[in-house]
């Protein structure tokens, strides 16, 4: 009988752990479980669903030159996925399920209730570590906890990694036909608003290998220092595809290793940068395992939770809107809804305006990122926003809070990014487009800034000087 391979955020058919073990059994069957209320729920929104359905549709068409059947089912929510799974099996006979790891809270109690559904029915149900070059708890401290710190993370990572993790897995062989048909190609389910701009992400692996190739080509060995300047294409754009598992980061750091000449921790210092940013990636995942909490939306430091967020409507809107009045936030925001995607340096600076500046709580902000990111992940996302709400793994201390000003002069000198962005502050002289004076935004109807920097952040320090000692 075949196995079933069950694809949820891993879909390519190279270098995928869980297929390339099915297949090394035998014929497999190809299964997809569509749950989109629940991914809805957990905060998803048109710009993700959409990549992801294209990304479906483009494994199914990969499969399919293998010969591998896809099944596509939906379901209502991840309560719903032991029996949709047994029922498969009952279909194809197959008695062993795969899958690759997800790592959130409710991804794991979900698979965990498939592997005991599997087991009370006789069959087995598998799980592999595909995403990461270490399972999570794998890496731990001295005392052996896990790490609440990227940069001892990063040294234990180098330590520790061998060629063999990072082997790529095999492509399985072409098989000889099943009695079982592929599921009819699925539609797009019906979604409140448009994907913002999905032809600035074509969907699946074959993208995916472009984009890199462009990357290393092109870009990879200027990382260093253009990676921070968000009028420059000077990263991957691969978060997308490295968050739905259109490429692995396996075939990433293989090719940043064969560009570097056989160095990951060393070398060019674009590439090692980049790694970097892989290896940051990992860490956020082992931290969603090591600290079960983040994923119950608590902070990661405890006594953070004591901040006195404020409740103010008008402030919120203002930078959903991106009508702040202060020119690198706005344009940021307007990039984000027009896109689905924000620099990394832009959502630092606009993360940590919402929790310092405006002192709303970053549960906001995480879930509007969330809604609006085609690249939107738990893990990432709820890291790069505890950081900058200084609350979490790493976080920033209190007391560093970016001027968005000054942030706008250092990393958009020339103004390029808020002139394509708000295109009302064009006109003016590149320098004065960072802090236009209050005749120039009356007259080109923009806003004033909703808080004064100096003030806001004195009002941030005195919230955080609040809760006292760190326990
Ligand atoms: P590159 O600079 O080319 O980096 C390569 C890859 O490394 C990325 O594709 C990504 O997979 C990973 N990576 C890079 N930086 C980080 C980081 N700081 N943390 C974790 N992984 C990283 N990234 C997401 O993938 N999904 C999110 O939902 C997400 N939300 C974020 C929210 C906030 C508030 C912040 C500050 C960061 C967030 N990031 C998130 C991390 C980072 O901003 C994006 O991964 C990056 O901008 C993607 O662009 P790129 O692919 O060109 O990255």
């Amino acid at each position: 009988p075949p196995s079933l391979i069950w694809f949820r955020s891993d879909l390519r058919v190279h270098d995928n752990t869980a297929l390339a073990a099915a297949a090394s059994e035998g014929p497999v069957v190809a299964v997809f479980l569509r749950s989109t209320a629940q991914w809805l729920e957990h905060g998803h929104g048109a710009n993700k669903l959409d990549f992801w359905h294209r990304g479906v549709l483009a494994l199914r068409a990969a499969l399919h030159g293998l010969g591998i059947p896809l099944l596509h089912r939906d379901i209502d929510d991840f309560a719903a996925a032991p029996d949709a799974l047994l029922a498969l099996a009952r279909e194809t006979g197959a008695r062993r399920l795969h899958f690759n790891h997800e790592y959130p809270l409710n991804e794991r109690r979900r698979d965990a209730s498939v592997v005991d559904a599997f087991e009370a029915a006789g069959l087995s149900a598998v799980g592999h570590h595909d995403g990461v070059a270490f399972a999570p708890g794998e890496l731990r401290t001295g005392k052996g906890d896990f790490y609440g710190i990227f940069t001892p993370f990063a040294k234990a990572w180098h330590r520790q990694v061998t060629p063999e993790r990072l082997a790529l897995r095999d492509l399985p062989a072409i098989q000889a036909s099943l009695p079982v048909a592929s599921d009819p190609e699925p539609e797009l389910p019906a979604l409140d608003t448009a994907p913002a701009a999905p032809e600035n992400w074509p969907a699946g692996e074959n993208a995916a290998a472009d984009r890199l190739e462009r990357f290393l080509r092109w870009r990879a060995r200027h990382y260093a220092e253009r990676r921070d300047f968000p009028a420059e294409s000077g990263t991957s754009s691969l978060s997308p595809y490295l968050a739905l598992g259109m490429i692995s980061h396996r075939q990433c750091l293989q090719a940043a290793l064969a560009e570097n000449d056989g160095g990951l921790a060393e070398g060019d210092a674009g590439l090692t940068a980049w790694v970097n940013e892989l290896i940051w990636r990992e860490f956020y995942q082992h931290v969603v395992v090591g600290f079960p909490e983040v994923c119950r939306h608590r902070a990661f430091q405890a006594h953070t939770e004591a901040l006195p967020w404020r409740d103010d409507t008008s402030a919120w809107r203002a930078w959903t809107e991106g009508r702040t009045g202060y020119p690198l936030v706005d344009a940021a925001m307007r990039q984000l809804r027009a896109t689905g995607w924000m620099h990394n340096r832009l959502r630092m600076v606009t993360a940590m305006f919402l929790a310092k500046h405006l002192l709303i709580d970053w549960r906001h902000g995480e879930r509007f990122f969330l809604h609006h990111l085609v690249d939107g992940e738990f893990a990432a996302n709820n890291g790069g926003w505890q950081w900058a709400a200084s609350t979490g793994t790493d976080a920033v201390p209190y007391f560093r809070i970016f001027n968005p000003i000054t942030q706008s002069r250092r990393f958009d000198p020339d103004g390029r990014f808020i002139a394509e962005w708000l295109p009302e502050l064009a006109d003016l002289p590149a320098k004065e487009r960072h802090d236009p004076s209050p005749e120039q935004r009356a007259a080109r109807r923009y806003p004033m800034p909703i808080v004064e920097h100096r003030a806001a952040r004195a009002r941030a320090l005195e919230a955080f000087k609040g809760l006292g000692p760190e326990e």
